[in-house]
């Protein structure tokens, strides 16, 4: 080992994805093999207690890249000197809450997160929002952190990303390795719009090997309702798959995306694909030297621009929503 440590705060640790997610961080699936990593985890006081359990749990894993586990129910504490921000934990929508509630409770949770990290993190920091709604939750966190580039506020979209692959592979048999250039325009919500025009498999266009029949009415559908049919399989919400998505999107950032290949990223529009500049948004990136690249020039079909516009309008009200409730 020849690194000092990198500090990850983790929010929201002791939840079903934290519990999932912290141990892939300290076996170095995040980072890498050869960086040992510090972990920050946030909690809410109620959880603290399950929080420590999970540490000694972590502790008792011997990692050997886990230098330490730290526990606090104070925000700003959680993040200082923090170079990778992990924000899970958010107020679930619960039945019958309005959207404004909803919005209201993350917002009094996002904002003073994105302020600790603006006052706190080292400035290197890099924060992926998994908690929902996360595309909104993470231009809440953003516009809370005017000192820390609006680039460095990612949403995630890659567990979409990840379902679309999936869903190609199952009715392709294409090996996961050779099925490139899928993406997942928008928002991690059922507007979002799976789009496979660019992709290929084995090299060849995957609309050679897949008709408009089964994209329309099954596959589009299928990942973008995934997490309720999981929820029916399960009785459970996906928790591993998303932990595992987090750790492909922060991997990739700090290590590059494959030559010839690109992947889907929450990042800030500026102004690419005629979405407003500053919305966190779904597009096909690539990421080299630690900094993402959204990927333009792109022929866009009628279909992905109406896919497209849906989500800005969704993320649009989302804000102005926040805006009205004085949260930002
Ligand atoms: P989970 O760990 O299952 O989920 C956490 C968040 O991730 C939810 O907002 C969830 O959204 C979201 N999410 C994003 N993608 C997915 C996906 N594919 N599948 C499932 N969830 C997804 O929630 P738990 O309730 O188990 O744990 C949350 C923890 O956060 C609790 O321990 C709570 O105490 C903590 N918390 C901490 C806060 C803090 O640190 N300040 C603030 C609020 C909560 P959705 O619900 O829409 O599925």
């Amino acid at each position: 080992m020849t690194t000092s440590p990198i500090t990850v705060t983790v929010t929201g640790a002791a939840g079903n994805i934290g519990y999932a997610l912290l141990f892939r961080i300290a076996s170095g699936g995040l980072l890498g093999p050869d960086v040992p990593v510090r972990l920050n985890l946030l909690e809410i006081p109620a959880a603290v207690k399950a929080a420590e359990g999970t540490a000694m749990e972590l502790n008792d894993s011997a990692f050997p890249l886990l230098d330490s586990v730290n526990i606090y129910d104070d925000v700003n504490q959680a993040f200082e000197g923090t170079n990778v921000g992990l924000l899970v934990g958010a107020r679930p929508r619960t039945k019958g809450m309005e959207r404004a509630d909803l919005l209201a409770a993350n917002g009094g949770i996002f904002g003073p997160q994105g302020k600790a990290i603006n006052d706190h993190a080292a400035d290197d920091v890099k924060v992926l929002v998994v908690g929902n709604p996360a595309n909104t939750n993470a231009y809440i966190a953003a516009a809370s952190a005017p000192d820390v580039p609006a680039d460095r506020f990612n949403a995630m979209m890659r567990l979409d990303h990840n379902r679309a692959m999936s869903q190609l592979k199952e009715k392709t048999g294409t090996a996961i390795s050779d099925i490139k250039k899928v993406v997942v325009w928008g928002n991690h919500s059922a507007d979002q719009h799976p789009d496979v025009s660019y992709a290929t498999l084995d090299g060849k266009p995957a609309l050679e090997a897949v008709d408009a029949q089964w994209l329309d009415s099954y596959f589009v559908p299928t990942v973008a309702k995934r997490g309720a049919a999981i929820i029916e399989a399960r009785g459970a919400s996906s928790a591993a798959s998303a932990a595992s998505a987090a750790i492909d999107h922060v991997y990739d950032w700090v290590n590059g995306t494959k030559e010839g290949d690109w992947t889907t990223a929450g990042v800030a529009s500026h102004g690419e694909y005629g979405v407003p500049e500053g919305l966190i948004f779904g597009f096909p990136t690539t990421s080299a030297g630690g900094e993402w690249q959204i990927v333009t020039g792109l022929d866009v079909s009628d279909a992905t621009r109406a896919g497209i516009e849906r989500n800005i309008k969704a993320a649009q009200e989302e804000i102005d929503a926040v805006k009205e409730l004085d949260i930002l």
